[in-house]
């Protein structure tokens, strides 16, 4: 974890970082010193407003506005809350973190678990929750459980230990797990909102997302737009790794440049060949001039100037390093993390990781790059989730980037390791 030591906190409101601002592995009294603890708001006041008004999307990947997940989630359970508990709406903080390249979410559960817990326990006044969980890896949970018995408002928060799989953070997976005991991602189609766990009101977010929840639910949605930019307010943490002096969490502003996240963590910027931003199923790029964007970025490409954070992955390649090799074996991880249960998704990934080996190591001709292309699109919009979309999304994206490469390598050389492949 890196943060800025605190300069100063006027009124419980943290002036350096925002979310580790209690320190290391805070304890309750550490959390409350920091921030203070949530006021009671008058009649007046809605957590649905401040959200709405705050800008604030998940940051556990889609990036999806928190405010419309929290209103769906308002407006299904409305016509059930005479049904009793069976009806009342279920809140998951989801800190699975299956992405390899992630930590950001393990630091915070580690760091700031009040805050996590804070959020929660905010939107189940809001809503009337009457199921609350936090889903998180087994090395996250006594931790937690630490936490949780730290406070008397918190005991009813029961913890899930997710399994240790790419494709179980996914929100539909999430529930599913706390049905069946499986992690298995449901139709994308399914909306968790209107028929979640057991059919009722279900609301999954990042444990990052719950986090900034609990501080606009403190200090509101002019104090989370205080940081960041119009179109991508507030903070959001990153996981830098890869080439870089040592892997780091840093809490970044939203609409940070790419080059200076990469300074911030020691990178110098003309060591890099390219950036893998939002993970396994992220986009490949050139540092130079890109903005890391919000979800709400029109466009989000890189051809825009900004790309998605998705999962807040910033992985760094090394000039010298070959991005197609490193994309190869991307590849090959993500095909066998398929859930096994849609044919494109089951077969077509293997093809594609294949396809994507023989290209690295110069194994073919100008087919090679069409049979890359043919497979994509075969997988493409084939899975009941985002596994097979984001695949191709990594590859077109090395495609793309790696460009020069392709065509070094379908002559059997490297040009960034400088030999013969
Ligand atoms: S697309 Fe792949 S990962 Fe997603 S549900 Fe189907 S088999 Fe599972």
């Amino acid at each position: 974890m890196a943060t800025e030591p605190l300069a100063g906190a006027p009124s419980g409101r943290p002036a350096g970082s925002r979310l580790f601002a209690a320190g290391a592995a805070a304890g309750h009294a550490a959390h409350l010193a920091a921030y203070g603890p949530v006021p009671r708001h008058g009649r007046d006041w809605s957590l649905a407003q401040e959200l709405e008004a705050s800008g604030l999307t998940g940051r556990g990947g889609a990036g999806f506005s928190a405010w419309r997940k929290f209103a769906a989630v308002d407006r299904a359970r409305r016509p059930a809350r005479y049904a009793g508990r069976a009806g009342r709406s279920v809140l998951i903080a989801n800190g699975a973190e299956g992405e390899p390249l992630s930590f950001k979410d393990a630091t915070l559960l580690h760091n700031a678990p009040h805050l996590v817990i804070d959020g929660l326990l905010a939107a189940a006044e809001a809503l009337g929750a009457g199921s609350l969980f936090i889903y998180a890896g087994a090395a996250r949970l006594p931790a937690l459980a630490a936490a949780l018995a730290e406070r008397s408002d918190a005991r009813h928060i029961a913890l899930l230990e997710a399994p240790d799989a790419f494709v179980a953070g996914q929100s539909s997976a999430v529930v599913s797990f706390l049905e069946t005991g499986r992690a298995l991602p449901r139709d994308v189609a399914g909306r968790l909102a209107d028929g979640g766990f057991q059919g009722r009101p279900t609301l999954v977010h990042n444990v990052e997302t719950w986090a900034h929840i609990a501080l606009v639910a403190r200090y509101g949605a002019g104090w989370f737009r205080a940081e960041g930019t119009a179109e991508d307010p507030g903070t959001r943490l990153v996981s830098v790794t890869g080439d870089v002096p040592s892997e780091v969490v840093l809490e970044v502003p939203g609409g940070s440049r790419l080059d200076g996240v990469l300074a911030s963590a020691g990178v110098a910027g003309d060591a890099v060949s390219a950036v893998l931003v939002g993970g396994y199923h992220g986009r490949w790029v050139r540092p130079s001039g890109v903005v890391l964007g919000g979800g709400g970025v029109p466009g989000g490409g890189p051809e825009s100037g900004s790309v998605r954070p998705g999962a807040g992955v910033v992985h760094v390649l090394a000039r010298g390093r070959c991005g197609l090799a490193a994309t190869a074996r991307m590849v090959e991880y993500l095909a066998g993390q398929s859930a096994r249960q849609c044919g494109p998704c089951m077969f077509g990934l293997p093809a594609l990781a294949g396809a994507m080996e023989r290209l690295a190591a110069g194994r073919g001709g100008p087919e090679l790059v069409r049979e890359v292309g043919r497979l994509s699109g075969l997988v493409a919009g084939r899975g009941a989730c985002h596994h097979p979309d984001g695949t191709v999304q990594l590859v077109g994206s090395a495609l793309e980037t790696f460009a020069d490469d392709v065509r070094w390598h379908l002559a059997g050389q490297c040009q960034e390791t400088g030999g013969a492949l």
